[in-house]
C-alpha cells in the first residue's frame, strides 16, 4: 500500500503523458517549450488569476514572491505556526523575520484574532515592519479569507497565499491560488498536483507585477533580454517535460480527482469520526485534501495508533511534529508572548492517513479497521 499512489495515477493516465513527454522529446524545446504558455494559460484560468508564471518548485515561488516586494531587513512577515518551513524560510534567507500567529483550532490554518494580536505586538514594540502575511492553506484546506483580508486591509500589508498544498480547493467560489497580491503553488510530486520531479508557480493579477515576476525568474532580465540584467534574480524556471507531465494531470484533477478526494476523505470522516476529530472544512469551502489528518484524543493514542499502523505496514505520517516556533533554525525569531497553544496541541495530536484519488474502498476498509483496532 502507498501512501500517496503515484504509480496508480501513472497507470490511469500513462498513454497521454507518454504522449506529451515524446513530444517534447521530438520537439527539442527543452526550456520554454510551447507547452509552458499551454499550462500556465490553463492553469490561470482555471484559478481565476490574469497571470500564472511557472519556476522551479513551491519554495522558489515563496522566496520571488518576497523578492518582488523587497521584503529584507526590518520587515516583519506573518504566517501560521503549522505549516512546511518554505512559506517562512525565504523571510529568514532574505534578512527579514518571521512572526508565527497562533492557527484556529478546528481548521489548523493561520487565526485571524493571532494574527491582529501579533500585528499590534510588532507595531507596539516599534523595532520591526509589519509587510506581509503568508497565509497557507494547510493540509489542503483554504484559510479564512474573509477574516484575513479585511486585516491585511487594516494594517497596509501584503497579502501572500501559499497554495502549495491547496490546487484544486476554493473558498465561496473562489479558487485557491486567487488570494492575496500573490499567491503560489508547487507541483512537487505528492502535491494535489504534481510532475514527476520539482515544479510551482506563481499566480498575479496585475501585469507589472508578472513582468517584474518573470524578471526574477530569469537572473533580473531587463527588456533586452536575459544579458541586459538590471536587477539580481534568480535562475528558476519549470522544464517543457515537467510542464508535459502536468497538461494530463490538471485534466484529471479537474475531471475527477477533487471529487474523488472528496469521497475518500466522507469514507474515513464516517468511520472515523466518532473516535477522532476529522478535518473540518468551512461553509461553502472544498479541500483537496493534501493530507487527510485527523487528531487522536491525546498524545498516547495518536502513538498507539502510528505504532499499530506501521506494525501492520500501512503507511502514515505526521504533517508536522513540530510548529515552526520551536523549530532550532527559528529559535531567536520573537513570539511577543503568543503560546502558540492550538499549534502545540496539533502537534501532539495530529495523524495522517493515505490520502490520494485512487484509494479503492477495500483498501481503505483496511486502513480503517486497522486505526480502529489500535484502540
Ligand atoms: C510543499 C510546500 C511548499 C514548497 O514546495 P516545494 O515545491 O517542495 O519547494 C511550500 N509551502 C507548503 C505549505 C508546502 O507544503
Amino acid at each position: 500500500m502507498q501512501f500517496i499512489d503515484l504509480g496508480a495515477q501513472y497507470q490511469a493516465l500513462k498513454a497521454q503523458i507518454n504522449d506529451q513527454i515524446q513530444a517534447v522529446l521530438d520537439d527539442g524545446r527543452y526550456i520554454g517549450g510551447p507547452q509552458i504558455r499551454e499550462l500556465e494559460e490553463k492553469l490561470a484560468a482555471f484559478v481565476g488569476r490574469k497571470y500564472c508564471i511557472t519556476c522551479a518548485n513551491g519554495t522558489d515561488a515563496l522566496q520571488i514572491a518576497y523578492m518582488v516586494y523587497g521584503i529584507g531587513e526590518g520587515d516583519a512577515v506573518f504566517s501560521p505556526d503549522i505549516t512546511f518551513i518554505s512559506s517562512t524560510e525565504p523571510s529568514k534567507m532574505l534578512g527579514a523575520t518571521s512572526v508565527f500567529c497562533d492557527v484556529r483550532p478546528d481548521t489548523y490554518n493561520l487565526c485571524p484574532e493571532s494574527l491582529e494580536r501579533q500585528i499590534q505586538a510588532v507595531l507596539a514594540e516599534g523595532r520591526l515592519t509589519p509587510r506581509a502575511v503568508v497565509a497557507v492553506d494547510i493540509l489542503g484546506n483554504p484559510c479564512d479569507y474573509d477574516a484575513i483580508i479585511p486585516i491585511c486591509r487594516r494594517y497596509g500589508l501584503i497579502l501572500i497565499e501559499d497554495a502549495a498544498q491547496s490546487f484544486g480547493a476554493s473558498y465561496k467560489g473562489k479558487r485557491c491560488g486567487a488570494f492575496g497580491q500573490i499567491a503560489t503553488t508547487s507541483f512537487f510530486p505528492a502535491k494535489p498536483l504534481g510532475c514527476y520531479g520539482d515544479g510551482g508557480a506563481i499566480f498575479v493579477d496585475d501585469d507589472e507585477l508578472e513582468q517584474l515576476i518573470r524578471s526574477i525568474c530569469v537572473h533580473g532580465k531587463g527588456p533586452r533580454g536575459k544579458y541586459d540584467n538590471v536587477r539580481i534574480g534568480v535562475n528558476s524556471r519549470l522544464d517543457t517535460i515537467q510542464a508535459a507531465v502536468l497538461l494530463p494531470k490538471f485534466r484529471a484533477l479537474v475531471d475527477y480527482e477533487i471529487d474523488a478526494r472528496q469521497k475518500v476523505a466522507e469514507r474515513y470522516n464516517a468511520a472515523l469520526g466518532a473516535h477522532f476529530t476529522t478535518p473540518f472544512v468551512q461553509t461553502g469551502c472544498q479541500s483537496v485534501y493534501a493530507q487527510y489528518a485527523i487528531l487522536a484524543k491525546d498524545t498516547e493514542t495518536r502513538d498507539r495508533v502510528v505504532a499499530h499502523l506501521t506494525e501492520k505496514k500501512i503507511p502514515n505520517m505526521i504533517y508536522y511534529p513540530t510548529p515552526q516556533h520551536a523549530l532550532p533554525v527559528f529559535g531567536s525569531e520573537p513570539s511577543y508572548g503568543e503560546r502558540f497553544e492550538n499549534a502545540n496541541d496539533y502537534c501532539a495530536r495530529t495523524l495522517s492517513l493515505p490520502m490520494h484519488p485512487y484509494l479503492d474502498e477495500v483498501q481503505q476498509q483496511t486502513i480503517i479497521d486497522t486505526v480502529l483496532e489500535a484502540l
